[in-house]
């Protein structure tokens, strides 16, 4: 038996109204020149407007420079607002995207040259002085970023992602206040609820040995089960013009935003296949990284299924307890997939034939498929990616 490190460090205050402690926090975090770092969608919403207000006794400044999947140049532009504004921390408020570009702002603010610099697992310069504190506000149920310790950033010529990675990364604290998804739109929330359920799939499955993590995507697991239906639906009423009914509403955002930051803490054990196949495709189409994993996923797990059938079958009877074999879970997965409707294939997501040798190049040299429950060689991915194209 080989010695290895749990962690759960982040101090995360949950639910309605937790955003309205901004100013406190910052206060115990030490915080007096904070920049806001968010996307340029949601510094345009009247509660963006609410939480710059929060901040009228400090020296605040915003930085809205993100958008689409995060690349350096705008990461670069924030460390510049960064530094001319002498700030001493940073408030990240969004979905994956700003919380990346905010650690990896946190990271050069001390550090020099180039972000690609520091890494994971190439890094040329050490991470060797302090970063800056960061306070976190989601508003997706998808990343869980904000819970995590490291940063996915592109290339911003050649889209291929790197991973940031450095304890010092992860937030101080997390607000973590459900009535900012209300607003969410019903792709994004579904996109992004699938995002969060592979994380939960794939750290069970992972390799390696941490039960506290595979107790905690169990539960993300039924979570998902419970609420992403609910939440989807919902705001497709919201669209049509409907007011639904306020408090089933924010339970259902609650069990999601709960869900989302138990798959980012349950993956610390690791990842898998589906993650490699999405990335790729983010690289190759820019997808959505919770849409391609979405339509990856039951390709992936049919491909999984063999390597580990006592653990599907465990998946399995969270979402069904009848289930008699792990081949339930995938049967689950095309449903929800259909409910919160995503697209059935990577046909239907515009991918052809044409584009599987350029993926396969890309998702064989991804850093996550290691951890897959099973080996994946370049044949495999080929059959992946063309089962995924026929679904
Ligand atoms: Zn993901």
């Amino acid at each position: 038996m080989s010695l290895t490190t749990y962690n759960f460090p982040t101090k995360i205050r949950f639910g309605p109204g937790a955003c309205a402690e901004l100013a406190e926090t910052l206060k115990d975090t030490g915080i007096q020149r904070p920049m806001l770092v968010t996307d340029k969608d949601i510094a345009e919403l009247p509660w963006f407007s609410r939480i710059e207000g929060l901040l009228k006794d400090f020296d605040a400044q915003t930085f809205n420079g993100v958008w689409g999947n995060p690349v350096v140049s705008q990461v670069e532009a924030g460390v510049a607002a960064y530094q001319q504004h002498s700030a001493d921390g940073i408030v990240a408020v969004g979905g994956g995207a700003p919380m990346d570009v905010a650690k990896a702002i946190a990271l050069l603010a001390n550090h020099p040259g180039h972000l690609f610099d520091y890494q994971d697992e190439a890094s040329t310069r050490p991470i060797d002085q302090p970063i800056p504190p960061i306070v976190a506000i989601p508003t997706t149920a998808g990343t869980g970023s904000e819970v995590g310790r490291s940063a996915v950033i592109s290339d911003d010529e050649t889209h291929a992602k790197k991973i940031i990675f450095d304890p010092q990364l992860l937030p101080k604290v997390v607000l973590a206040d459900p009535k900012l998804l209300l607003g969410l739109p019903a792709g994004i929330t579904a996109a992004t609820g699938m995002d969060a359920l592979t994380h939960l799939i794939e750290a069970f499955l992972a390799k390696g040995s941490n039960p506290l993590c595979d107790g905690i995507a169990l539960e993300g697991i039924y979570l998902v089960s419970q609420h992403l239906k609910d939440s989807v639906s919902f705001a497709r009423q919201m669209a049509a013009g409907e007011s639904p009914d306020q408090a089933a509403h924010l339970r259902a955002r609650a069990g999601m935003l709960n869900a989302s930051m138990m798959g980012a803490i349950a993956f610390q054990k690791g990842l898998g296949v589906t993650h490699s196949c999405a990335h790729a495709l983010s690289t190759i189409h820019n997808t959505h990284h919770g849409l391609a994993n979405g339509v990856m996923l039951p390709a992936a797990m049919r491909f999984n299924l063999e390597a580990a059938p006592d653990k599907f079958l465990r998946m399995a009877r969270i979402v069904e307890p009848a289930a008699k074999s792990g081949e339930a879970l995938i049967d689950w997965i095309v449903e929800l997939s259909q409910a919160v409707g995503l697209p059935s294939s990577l046909h239907a997501l515009g991918v052809s034939e044409d584009s599987v040798e350029k993926l396969v190049g890309v998702a064989i040299a991804d850093a996550c498929h290691p951890f897959n429950p099973k080996p994946v060689n370049k044949e495999d991915f080929y059959a992946i990616y063309r089962d995924a194209l026929a679904a």
